[in-house]
């Protein structure tokens, strides 16, 4: 096979073109052993292999658990049954699906799409089938938050579609696409604020891409303080659109710059844990400017301190940040929130504010990126 023949196949291989529908385990964090299902709007048909199809109307209740890794149900009309695994199918485009797991502080969730059970180890294994495009406007408003202009949730949807493609293989030795928690991105069901679904629909498709046309790792975070950090520094992985950015749109915001001050006694304590004997650790002070560089990592009487150890820590909103004895207490004078790398949310809400479109603002944080069709783009080959 020549060197043009292997590319091609790669190129293949690596294609997303029709990738758009997703698998999504629900309560990913507390992973419950029993949910009450109810149809919202609409009707569904719950299919148990051994019974059949039993349509579920809106207003009923499913009640399903575990018993010796089979999935119990029970609905309030008073259907009983057992099986291996449960689907329930919408039978309309515009059922809605209630999913609550009790005994689980996670809120209840609101879903489109097919719900999937499976018994897993120790608990159920709650699956949403729907489209990137549907579950899009959920993962944004968790991302994102409430009251953004819309060229700002544009942007949003664009990075939270690239982070889906690129990461959609994340879970495929668990047998989904990527889970509702934290871990791969938030997702809290179907949500109906008219500016996010809008800026969804808007962008339908859209992902952003280096120049080869591969899908970007879209990293983002609160506050930058005013330069965004390079990944190569906080996760010694460099990527050249992840790179310093000095940023004049976000320090309008409460978060661009914080102070914190603790005890003499926690900070000795700290020391201490590190194997430094407090009294002489002067070299820890370092510059009286922010620094966010890993060389911002102090070295002192041989062991060696990290800004995101302190941030660990002592609760820092960022790893941003100086710090200097101040009587009986140590005083942080910080700036951000977050890891500072990538699109910084501040400054893209007051971009947008300012009339700046969403390519704009992805292009202005993802230095030499562009946005093109999903069709056109590939995933990166794994390292
Ligand atoms: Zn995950
Ligand atoms: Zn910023």
């Amino acid at each position: 096979m020549n060197r043009k023949t292997a590319l091609i196949i790669l190129l293949l291989l690596t294609s997303l073109a029709g990738f758009s529908q997703i698998s999504i385990r629900m309560f990913a964090r507390t992973r419950p052993s029993a949910l009450f299902l109810t149809t919202v709007s609409g009707a569904c048909l719950l299919h148990d292999e051994a019974e059949g199809e039993v349509r579920i109307d809106a207003g009923d209740i499913v009640a399903v658990s575990m018993h010796d890794s089979r999935i119990i149900y029970r609905t309030l009309s008073g259907i009983i049954g057992a099986a291996d695994s449960l689907t329930f199918t919408p039978v309309s485009a515009g059922t809605l699906i209630n999913l609550r797991a009790p005994g689980s502080n996670e809120p209840e969730k609101t879903l489109e799409g097919k719900i999937k059970i499976k018994p897993f180890p120790g608990s159920l294994l709650i699956l949403n089938i729907t489209t990137v495009e549907n579950c899009l406007p959920g993962v944004v408003r968790a991302e994102a938050g409430k009251y953004g202009p819309s060229d700002y949730y544009k942007a949003q949807a664009v990075v939270a579609r690239t982070y889906i493609y690129r990461n959609i293989d994340r879970h495929q030795l668990d047998g989904y696409n990527m889970c509702d928690d934290t871990h791969c991105q938030v997702y809290p069901g179907v949500v109906t604020d008219s500016v996010i679904v809008n800026a969804c629909r808007y962008t339908a498709g859209r992902v952003i891409t280096d120049r080869d046309s591969l899908l970007i790792e879209a990293a983002f975070h609160g506050n930058c303080g005013g330069e965004t950090a390079s990944s190569a520094e906080v996760w010694l992985a460099g990527y050249p659109y992840l790179v310093r950015v000095k940023d004049p749109w976000c320090s309008y915001s409460a978060s661009a710059r914080w102070r914190k001050s603790i005890s003499l006694a926690d900070w000795n304590n700290f020391l201490m844990s590190k194997g430094i004997t407090p009294g002489s650790e002067g070299a820890i002070y370092g510059p009286q400017e922010p620094d966010r560089r890993r060389q911002a990592t102090r070295r002192v009487q041989g062991k060696t301190v990290t800004s995101e150890e302190m941030r660990i820590r002592f609760g820092l909103r960022s790893a941003f940040f100086s710090l200097s004895p101040a009587g009986d207490s140590i005083a942080f004078n910080g700036r951000g929130y977050g890891h500072g790398v990538g699109l910084c949310q501040d400054g893209a809400k007051h971009m947008a504010e300012k009339k700046m479109a969403y390519d704009q603002i992805t292009a202005f944080y993802y230095p030499g990126t562009m946005i093109i069709d999903i069709k056109n783009a590939r995933k990166p080959p794994r390292p």
